[in-house]
């Protein structure tokens, strides 16, 4: 079994909740709010103005920019603002909002009927050189979390030879289980769309990696490979040790390839691409069925969700809405983390809407919220020993406590991912991605 050189942890996966509930079509929702900024890069600016009527799939806000990804209207109906909103991962942001009028009639050229079946056309591979454009026209991002738009990255210079993709299913979040069912559901589109991948950058080896506590998902898979495989070119399976963070990109590429992407740079650095199994059934419908990216799927789960699942939802529908469906016992002390308990952000507000990267909504009962007291440090060097990065989280913290900015780049505090591994390990409860967070803020301004 395949996993990374450097530290990890090892909390509770608490993915029986959600792992057993199939995707749902959630409602169209009656209103949608769409932030011009939801992908790394650049903000999009709108191409539309308050009163137009927009169809569902319409591009609505794009940028010239290279590292972006346009926005299309995720419903039918009416912008009735364009105006700051509430953003699920930071400060309030410039966002489309549109009035739906219930009929959900698709831009031309998308057949809807054809969606909830699993790659139901063939791709056309004689056309790969026009895959790029038509990832980046649908405004594909990273649907793992980060959100980098894809185009780019399926954008290596000439001098960057690719000779490995790795497509990322080992979701090591505890609680989600998005990803677990896209690859139980969909996993001729997840194939599809790795050929995809591998016809645009000429890639001989593709490893689908999947951590070993979803063995369904990985024997189906192993099944089908053949079936999707070229000749020359075939597709694998990864088996990975369940260890958080397994899917850290950087970790997995250590993982699967034995190579490590060196400080500061990108896995085109060792000739690697890796992309989440999510992003590869969206890049499959990208290019075969013209769908631009609208809706994603959703855990929701924890201890205060009545019903909890695995939803199929509008981007830009409000969380409030699907909290509502899936019985949210709402209370003083609750915790709503868009994302999981490692790398997820608690929100204070739940008219927050889905964004083209949030994988997971949890809501954990105030019982379950545990606000330790921090502590002295007790140089125990835990912290040290699990960061999957070889840094010093505990350094880290405490020069940015006594604002000593200075030493922190030497340290190697953009190399922290923020996976948590540190905090969650500590046990004197110190708050160490928080600092760290801080620390970055400040290197930055
Ligand atoms: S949050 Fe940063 S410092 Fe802490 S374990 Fe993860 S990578 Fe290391
Ligand atoms: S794990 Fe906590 S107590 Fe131990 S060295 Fe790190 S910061 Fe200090």
């Amino acid at each position: 079994m395949k996993t990374f050189n450097m530290g990890g942890v090892h909390p509770p996966e608490m993915k029986e909740i959600s792992a057993g509930a199939a995707i749902e079509r959630f409602a169209i929702p009656k209103i949608v709010v769409l932030p011009l900024s939801q992908h790394t890069g650049a903000p999009c600016d709108p191409i539309v103005k308050k009163g137009d009527l927009v169809k569902t799939g319409q591009l609505i806000a794009d940028s010239p920019k290279p590292i972006s990804a346009p926005i299309h209207s995720s419903i039918t109906g009416k912008v009735t603002a364009i105006e700051h909103r509430n953003h699920p991962l930071g400060p309030r942001v410039k966002s489309i909002v549109i009035e739906g009028d219930g009929t959900d009639e698709w831009i031309e050229g998308v057949n809807p009927s054809l969606f909830d079946q699993d790659a139901p056309v063939d791709v056309d591979f004689s056309r790969a050189a026009d895959f790029r454009r038509k990832i980046r026209d649908a405004g594909i991002v990273g649907l793992g979390g980060a959100a980098f738009p894809t185009h780019f990255k399926l954008s290596p210079p000439p001098d960057k030879k690719i000779d490995t993709l790795i497509v990322n299913g080992a979701e090591c979040e505890p609680y989600l289980t998005a990803d677990y069912r896209v690859m139980l559901e969909r996993p001729r589109s997840i194939l599809m769309g790795t050929r995809i991948i591998m016809e645009i950058l000429g890639i001989k080896n593709a490893f689908i990696a999947i951590e070993n506590n979803k063995p369904d998902a990985i024997e189906l898979l192993n099944k089908l490979c053949g079936e999707f495989s070229a000749t020359d070119a075939p597709i694998q399976i990864a088996v990975c040790k369940t260890k958080y963070p397994e899917g850290g990109e950087k970790q997995l590429i250590n993982a699967v390839t034995g190579r490590e992407v060196p400080s500061g740079k990108l896995p085109m650095e060792v000739g690697c691409v890796v992309q989440n199994v999510g992003t590869a059934a969206a890049i499959y419908e990208a290019i075969a069925l013209n769908k631009p990216l609208v809706e994603r799927v959703v855990t929701v789960t924890g201890s205060a969700i009545g019903k909890p699942g695995n939803l199929m939802v509008r981007i830009g529908t409000v969380c409030r809405d699907i909290l509502e469906y899936c019985e949210y016992q709402g209370a003083e002390g609750n915790a709503v983390i868009m994302g999981g308990p490692m790398m997820g952000k608690a929100v204070k507000y739940l008219d927050v809407p889905v964004v083209k990267g949030t994988s997971g909504i949890l809501c954990v009962a105030a019982k379950d919220v545990a606000i330790l007291d921090h502590r002295p440090c007790l140089h125990c060097g835990r912290c040290v020993e699990v960061c999957p990065m070889g840094l010093n989280p505990t350094e880290l913290a405490l020069y940015t406590e006594n604002r000593e900015y200075g030493d922190l780049l030497r340290m190697g505090l953009m190399d922290c991912m923020e996976c948590g591994s540190c905090a969650y390990a500590c046990p004197a409860r110190r708050r160490l991605v928080q600092w760290i967070r801080v620390g970055k803020m400040e290197v930055k301004r």
